[in-house]
């Protein structure tokens, strides 16, 4: 097998195993470039990319290529390299070819074709603010210059755990390399999941590090009523130079462009002038571009262009590490046991966290003494959500599990070695660990007298199999879903 059809082999497989985003952001513009005895060597179009490949995919990919060649590649190499369409040679990473007409649509056949134009990394703009040294921050109206950055939304106080590092990492990468790395760069999550802070960290990132950076962040709303505005006043003109002629443009909570056609449009053609231009763009929303509903598919496609990014569920430890730090910045020292039942009760999102420990603060203010288990229940029952999360148990947890996968709990608790049970049955065992951070003596003695190594191998397992396998992790998300909906 020549390596060209050797990886397209292995991205079909891939693209089985792993979610459209992930696949489409870490496999564009990857291709082998060596394929010799038992050793290949993939070229990935940036660090970044390679360090993710070799940390997340490195079994799947191993385990793919042993399947596909019947274990003949043994050693696996990344090499940050990119080459040209049609071309077989690599390109020098520090070309300033202007190619962005020309974007290939997103299939197979590009991903296993050498890399997309706007992998390479073209006038970084450090380089153009030095060439250009009229231009200035000040140049931008006060109302739109990087003021309105929020200086307390930076990485250093961002929190990482499994939910959020793909979406941390990107957008440290984009804030390291503004226009080289991903553009744009899309970032999508509920509320309250840490989007607009990831947003404003990238641009306080780039303004300390590039103070002559123009830096502009926007909400969607402000975006659109302006453009309403400049309509109205027929300044449409100032309207355009303002946002066209930025060079990092942060756009909040992009969903609102649902249904605004005309604002669509605008967008659109802001979007484009600045890629054009290699200008960096990063944007949130509250889902997927391809949920937003009615989204002109021009626009569907630019955000598609870059890297698409989630920020999920937040688990337990993600929760227990911001609770932690967040008692430290505020002061408050509360025992281990305390916010582990914070942590446990305000599950939804870090806002009701922050929210909780706000008021945990107000109380503790209020009668200086040092808080019992007693007085945070307390003050959390005060709480809407507290009373929900106090239900889930182990029980709630084992009824909501079978419910889901349609058996009877007699059959998930008992000794069948069925496969349509023994993988609820290990689910259970991972979600006992992983929500009631139950030990697993006794998680083996909930699932009906277990040994307690059956149980510590069915939590590992679970928990390699979700990061490989998105049928997974899609499964414990939805069980999370009802466990406190
Ligand atoms: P979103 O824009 O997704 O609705 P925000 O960025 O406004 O959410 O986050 C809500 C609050 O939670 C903010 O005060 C933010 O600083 C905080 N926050 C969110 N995620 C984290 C995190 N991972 N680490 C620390 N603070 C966080
Ligand atoms: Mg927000």
């Amino acid at each position: 097998m020549d390596k060209n059809t050797l990886w397209k082999s292995v991205l079909g497989e891939l693209e089985l195993t792993i979610s459209k985003p992930n696949f489409t952001t870490w496999f564009k513009g990857t291709y082998i470039i060596s394929y010799e005895g038992d050793r290949v060597v993939i070229g990935v179009p940036n660090t970044f990319t390679k360090a993710w490949l070799e940390k997340k995919f490195r079994k799947v990919i191993y385990d793919i290529f042993q399947k596909i060649t019947q274990n003949n590649v043994r050693v696996i190499e990344y090499k940050v390299e990119t080459r040209r369409q049609g071309e077989n040679k690599p390109v020098q990473h520090h070309g300033t070819e202007q190619q962005h007409q020309t974007y290939p649509a997103q299939n197979m056949a590009d991903m296993g074709s050498p890399a997309m134009p706007h992998s390479q990394p073209i006038s970084p703009l450090t380089e153009r603010r030095t060439n250009a040294p009229t231009a200035h921050a000040s140049d931008i109206p006060k109302e739109l210059d990087a003021f309105q950055l929020n200086s307390k939304y930076i990485f250093d106080s961002y929190i990482v755990g499994k939910c959020n590092e793909l979406a941390n990492a990107a957008a440290k990468a984009v804030a390291q390399n503004p226009g080289t790395t991903y553009n744009p760069l899309f970032i999508y999550g509920d509320v309250g999941l840490g989007k607009t802070h990831l947003l404003q960290a990238v641009g306080n990132h780039i303004r300390m590090e590039r103070p002559n950076t123009r830096i502009l962040y926007v909400s969607c709303e402000k975006f659109t009523n302006d453009f309403i505005r400049a309509i109205a006043t027929k300044n449409l003109n100032n309207f355009k130079k303002m946002y066209r002629t930025v060079d990092v443009l942060l756009m909040d909570d992009v969903q609102f462009l649902a249904g605004k056609e005309s604002t669509q449009e605008e967008f659109f053609h802001t979007f484009n002038e600045l890629h054009q231009n290699n200008r960096q763009l990063v944007v949130t929303s509250d889902r997927p571009p391809k949920a937003i509903p009615a989204l002109e598919s021009r626009l569907l496609s630019r955000f598609e262009w870059g890297m698409i990014a989630d920020i999920s569920t937040l688990d337990l430890e993600t929760r227990l590490a911001i609770v932690t730090s967040k008692c430290h910045s505020k002061g408050m020292s509360l025992t281990p046991e305390c916010i582990d039942y914070i942590s446990r009760t305000i599950h939804n999102n870090v806002r009701e966290l922050e929210g909780a420990l706000n008021r945990i603060h107000a109380y503790t203010q209020l009668h200086s003494t040092d808080l019992s288990l007693e007085d945070i229940k307390s003050v959390l029952s005060t709480i809407g959500t507290v009373q929900k999360r106090d239900a889930v148990s182990v029980p709630v947890i084992l009824r909501t599990i079978s419910e889901y996968f349609n058996i009877t709990e007699e059959e998930l608790l008992g000794k069948s070695r069925e496969k349509r049970l023994v993988y609820p049955r290990q689910l259970s065992m991972y979600l006992l660990r992983e929500e009631m951070r139950s030990s697993y003596p006794s998680i083996g003695k909930e699932l009906g007298g277990r040994d307690h190594t059956t149980a510590m191998h069915a939590c590992q397992k679970i928990e390699k199999l979700s990061k490989e396998n998105e049928a997974i992790t899609n499964d414990i998300n939805l069980i999370k879903k009802k466990l406190y909906a």
